[in-house]
């Protein structure tokens, strides 16, 4: 069920914005983002990290890291509108990268849709759409006129049977199966599509089993590529997700969690990921569509050099 929260307006500047890093991750070249606050409030969120310097922040006396509020600015597709005529390098452009342009917030001024249309009213353009809302598909009609110029990805988190753990972690979010079925929609529809597994977290969507189940639902779904990532430990994300599962009474969840906040704990939980991801693709299709993204920085030094050493499909940020 959907939590209540706070919704800011706020002017933000610049429509579509360079993105080196997402152009790192082989994602995109480019992004838009909406707003600067999200509301699905996924407590391991890292764009507050990310954000937490911009003005808004004070000026809308709000904490950049914490929960109960999004930050949105629905003039956005009149920016977008200019950029995409005025720049000329054009290429994929990620919708979003800090935010989701179909969060309830986005959706109350119809943004997705109205991003899209700017973005696609331009040659040149391809749009990579990431959000972890099914209503995503309410957009179809509009997607299926530019069937080669779309990619569709709704982040996966977990398996079905997680839901309601995920309601936890993701509280304003749809649910797995609602996600499930708008990516089933896509590629039945002929879309373009990709899967997005990230963040898989200790003991909710990390083992053998689950990565299995995740992996052949995106090859059903037909998708160029399968992005994999394992949860971020740097900043307040982990203890948050560790709290709200102790506070719902998910011990054992709260526990793996807590167990990765320690650098070499977490470490080998990254080790392990790499491996069961690299199989479960090995078994359903080809490694080379795999693209795992991983900083090294928290690795242990034997570590790292385990996962170099067999580092098919990792993408080293
Ligand atoms: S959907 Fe993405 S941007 Fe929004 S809160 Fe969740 S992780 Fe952050």
């Amino acid at each position: 069920m959907e939590k209540p929260f706070r919704i800011h307006s706020y002017p933000l500047k610049g429509g579509i914005t360079a993105t080196p890093e997402f152009a790192k991750k082989k994602l995109a070249d480019f992004a838009v983002n909406p707003g600067l606050k999200c509301g699905h409030g996924c407590l391991y969120c890292s764009s507050g990290a990310m954000l937490r310097t911009h003005k808004a922040f004070g000026q809308l006396r709000e904490n950049p890291f914490q929960f109960g509020y999004a930050i949105v600015d629905p003039s956005t597709p009149q920016r977008i509108a200019k950029d995409a005529v005025k720049i000329k390098r054009r290429g994929m452009i990620q919708l979003c990268t800090t935010v989701d342009a179909w969060a309830p917030e986005a959706q109350e001024h119809n943004l997705g849709r109205q991003c899209l249309q700017a973005i696609l009213a331009q040659p040149g353009w391809t749009v990579r759409i990431l959000t972890k809302n099914a209503t995503v598909s309410q957009d179809f009609d509009l997607i299926e006129q530019h069937l080669n110029r779309v990619l569709v990805g709704l982040s996966i988190t977990a398996a079905p049977d997680q839901d309601r753990i995920i309601n936890i972690l993701e509280p304003n979010a749809s649910s797995i199966k609602e996600r499930m079925s708008a990516m089933v929609e896509a590629a039945a529809r002929g879309f373009r599509t990709y899967g997005m597994l990230c963040p898989l977290l200790p003991g909710i969507a990390d083992s053998p089993e689950q990565i299995d189940m995740l992996v052949k639902f995106a090859v059903d779904c037909k998708v160029e590529e399968i992005f994999a990532e394992p949860v971020n430990p740097r900043g307040p994300g982990l203890k948050l997700c560790q709290q709200a599962l102790q506070a719902w009474d998910y011990d054992t969840e709260a526990k793996s969690i807590e167990k990765i906040r320690n650098r070499k704990n977490w470490s080998r939980y990254v080790v392990n990921l790499v491996k069961h991801v690299q199989q479960a693709i090995r078994k359903y299709t080809d490694i080379s569509i795999l693209r795992l993204l991983l900083y090294p920085s928290g690795l242990t030094p034997e570590d790292q050099a385990e996962i170099q050493n067999h580092d098919a499909g990792v993408v080293w940020l």
